[in-house]
């Protein structure tokens, strides 16, 4: 198959992975905080490929294992593992559904306060951006966990284990794109403050995914994209995203949600936040920057239940794909314990659920208490933070409707919701928020589990602010 194709469509990561259309409307006064997920250029850990010739004059060959690089929650170890890795457009690499991994792609970005005190950042890259398609030519699949070519097989290794998981799922709705993947892109921001101030910046320690439009019947497909780690989050962190088997799997949850939802969410006039940024498994930095108050419209509050719910579905999914297991979050920054839907409470304490106040937080009609730094712990502005509260409620509902079932049987409850929520978003705008798209989750368990009400018992109490939700349970 080949590739060609995505080579244009990747110029149009340029316009995603800007400032979001959110960020950019809302970010201003906190513009020497702002970005807090990016670090100053001279802190990150590029890595370089191992096998520089490969890529410069050699071809890729078929390989069918592969070392890759897990971390276990202590620490990180080399395995060996099936891989089913394949030679694309004569030279490249690829697997059956990653087509390709770019790397050495920069963007520049220039970013400075207009008059309103709004941020405004200037693609200064243009139609220059340029990559290379990584290239395999080791058919041992060895390389070094320090490698370019090592942290594009672990993170291809999770998202084709992720596409295998979808594709085990009975009833699953087929169609499901292709991807390829960014292996350390360098998104340079320089910010110059009101002061003329200066800072440079490279986005790292995250991973996000996009979906993007075919054009001129060339197929859509999923980009997944794998930033580079700060000597700062290795030092304390001892891992990379990458090396996380459930990062990958999360963001593949986002794919699954894209591909039932965002034709319906388009035809109403609302969209999922990955098909105009990138989408980031890290929780926003700029939660005090947010302008929820002003939010008012059916519209508005359909749209934070879109954001909100793709979060926590992403979460719920990484999960599942994981066989429930504990901890599969430990050692993360920012995730650990907080965003582990095996985890009842928060890092720093707060049981889970989503009650009045916190929905009313979410929804615009309060504003958030506390305007904590911290991003382990919830301020509930946040779509982060809807998968923080429903991520472990909802994951017990479904384990106590399905207590002997392995994850993917489970995972099967999340795409009778996906397939409810179609049917909700064409009922129009005005009937989503995010207490009627949990509902669908509940009326579609109820459609493969009979017997709900040990499940309801336990769930109700903890999502009090979600009235249509209760009301399904008490059916
Ligand atoms: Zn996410």
């Amino acid at each position: 198959m080949n590739k060609a194709p995505y080579i244009s469509v990747l110029s149009i990561v340029l316009i995603l992975s800007g400032c979001g259309n959110f960020a950019g409307k809302n970010a201003g006064q906190n513009e020497d905080v702002l970005p807090e997920t990016t670090a100053p250029s001279t802190d990150i850990r590029w890595l370089t490929l191992e096998d520089p010739s490969c890529l410069q004059n050699g071809s890729s060959i078929p390989i069918a294992n592969a070392t890759i690089y897990e971390w276990d929650g202590y620490k990180t170890s080399p395995k060996v593992v099936p891989f089913p890795g394949r030679t694309v457009d004569q030279t490249d690499f690829g697997t059956i559904n990653v087509m390709g991994a770019a790397i050495n792609y920069t963007q520049n970005y220039k970013c400075t306060l207009n008059n309103a005190g709004e941020r405004k950042c200037v693609d200064n890259t243009k139609d220059k951006t340029e990559n290379n398609w990584l290239r395999i030519c080791r058919a041992s699949g060895v390389y070094g966990r320090d490698s370019i070519e090592a942290m594009t097989l672990t993170a291809m290794h999770y998202t084709e284990a992720a596409y295998n998981f979808y594709n085990s799922i009975t009833g699953n709705m087929p169609g499901i794109t292709k991807s390829i993947m960014i292996s350390q892109p360098k998104i340079n921001r320089e910010i110059i403050k009101t002061n003329g101030d200066v800072k440079n910046r490279v986005d790292s320690d995250n991973a996000a995914f996009a979906e993007l439009p075919g054009s001129a019947g060339k197929p859509s497909y999923g980009l997944f994209m794998i930033y580079p780690t700060t000597q700062r989050w290795f030092a304390t962190n001892k891992n990379n995203l990458w090396e996380v088997p459930f990062v990958m799997q999360h963001e593949f949850g986002h794919h699954v949600f894209s591909h039932y939802i965002k034709d319906k969410a388009n035809s109403i006039g609302l969209s999922l936040k990955s098909s105009s940024e990138l989408q980031s498994i890290m929780p926003n930095p700029d939660k005090t920057s947010r302008a929820r108050m002003s939010l008012t419209s059916s519209a508005d509050t359909a749209q934070l239940a879109l954001d909100g719910i793709n979060e926590a579905y992403a979460d719920l999914y990484g999960y599942f794909s994981g066989n429930s297991a504990r901890d599969q979050l430990r050692g993360i920054e920012c995730l650990a314990v907080s965003r582990d839907p095996s985890s009842p409470v928060t890092k720093g304490g707060q049981p889970k659920g989503l009650d009045q106040t916190r929905i009313d937080i979410y929804e615009g009609r309060r504003s958030a208490s506390t305007t904590t730094n911290d991003c382990y712990e919830p301020a509930f502005d946040d779509e982060h933070d809807i998968a923080v509260a429903l991520g472990q409620p909802l994951a017990r509902f479904i384990e106590t409707l399905a207590p002997q079932a392995n994850g993917n049987f489970r995972a099967r409850f999340l795409l009778v919701w996906a397939t409810r929520m179609q049917g909700l978003i064409n009922q129009g705008s005005s009937n989503i928020s995010v207490d009627t798209l949990v509902r669908e989750l509940i009326l579609g368990a109820k459609s493969l589990v009979p017997n709900t009400s040990l499940a309801c018992s336990d769930l109700k109490p903890r999502i009090s602010g979600l009235k249509s939700a209760v009301a399904a349970c008490n059916l």
